[in-house]
């Protein structure tokens, strides 16, 4: 078992440094600004790198060209793979917790925007499993306290999540300072301090879109594993409910917290929301996407591509 360093950080400092020096990795500030809307924090960015991202459909389109150029139709063309084997450029530790390696997103939205990714192809499509849960938990703790700065953690399941590569990788960012998600709200306090597995997920009744939130206290594997199941058999439950397909979520984990939103579309009207959206973190490609993106609201984006709740349904969860 090979655990994390402790020059990791450092390591992501200096990778992220070299790789935009080199071209490798494409960053370039953005801007933010924050509003409260409905009694919610929202900090609205543009992240020139999105721009360049590729997209599925974009990856889906370069696939088809591969194959059409292929002088042996028959022979079977491999998918479009950023992580196997990632760029020399931005790869951090070639290997974590034996199974994982760490790499750096080609696309920054911010610096030292990293991710973990299983050393052999894995599927995006399918859930963490708890080793994916202690090793993603472990490296959010590791850039916590090397850093000094508060990450969260990210992972896009299903196409209507907004994932574009098909390699199982979780994403990591530092929390804008003095950004407060609102799932903090939830999980402070005594009610946090008591929940226990079994029990319904946290609901925060001024966010418009079904969520669902659990304190973390324990960090093991079976911890994680159940407390992550209970977010998916709800997931799956509400996705199954309102006919929504694939199934798609985004799942979001600071120290503190794990929380889960089911999604039912990529984007709304030709704007693409990302997993950070859903506490509050709306990244726009350029001011064009952010004028689109204030004006249409935040609340009502994200009720059109996740599902949309007032607060006071209680579906019957049967997973
Ligand atoms: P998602 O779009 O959620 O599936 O996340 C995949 C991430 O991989 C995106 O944020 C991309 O910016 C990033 N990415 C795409 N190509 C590469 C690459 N060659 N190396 C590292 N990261 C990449």
């Amino acid at each position: 078992m090979t655990g994390t360093p402790s020059d990791f950080y450092d390591k992501i400092t200096k990778t992220f440094d070299s790789a935009v020096e080199s071209g490798d990795l494409i960053y370039s500030k953005g801007t933010t600004e924050s509003a409260t809307i409905d009694g919610l924090t929202y900090y609205f960015s543009i992240v020139p790198a999105l721009e360049s991202k590729p997209t599925v459909s974009g990856n889906e389109t370069l696939l088809a060209k591969i194959s059409l150029e292929d002088s042996e139709p028959d022979v079977p063309t491999k998918p479009f793979d950023p992580f196997d084997p990632p760029h020399p450029a931005l790869l951090v530790l070639d290997e974590y917790e034996s199974d994982y390696a760490v790499v750096l997103n080609k696309f920054s939205v911010i610096p030292n925007h990293f991710l973990l990714v299983t050393r052999d192809f894995k599927s995006q499509n399918s859930p963490l499993s708890p080793p994916d849960l202690v090793a993603s938990y472990k490296l959010l703790k590791a850039a916590n306290s090397q850093s000094g700065k508060r990450h969260v953690g990210f992972f896009n399941c299903g196409k209507n999540s907004g994932a574009s590569v098909s390699h199982r990788h979780v994403q990591f960012l530092t929390l804008p300072e003095g950004f407060t998600p609102f799932p903090d709200d939830l999980v402070a306090g005594a009610a946090g301090k008591k929940y226990e597995d079994g029990q319904s997920p946290f609901a925060h009744n001024q966010v418009s879109f079904s969520h669902y939130v659990v304190p973390i206290h324990d960090t093991d594997e079976d911890a994680l594993g159940f407390r992550f199941s209970t977010l998916l058999s709800r997931t799956l439950t509400t996705l199954r409910q309102h006919k929504a397909s694939p199934i798609s979520f985004n799942f979001l984990f600071t120290e503190e917290w794990f929380l889960m939103v089911p999604r039912i579309a990529e984007s709304s009207e030709g704007t693409s929301i990302n997993a950070l959206a859903t506490i509050g973190l709306l990244l726009a490609k350029g001011d064009e996407d952010l004028k689109s993106i204030k004006e249409k609201g935040p609340q009502k984006l994200l009720e059109s591509v996740c599902i949309p709740w007032d607060g006071a349904e209680e579906l019957e969860y049967d997973y």
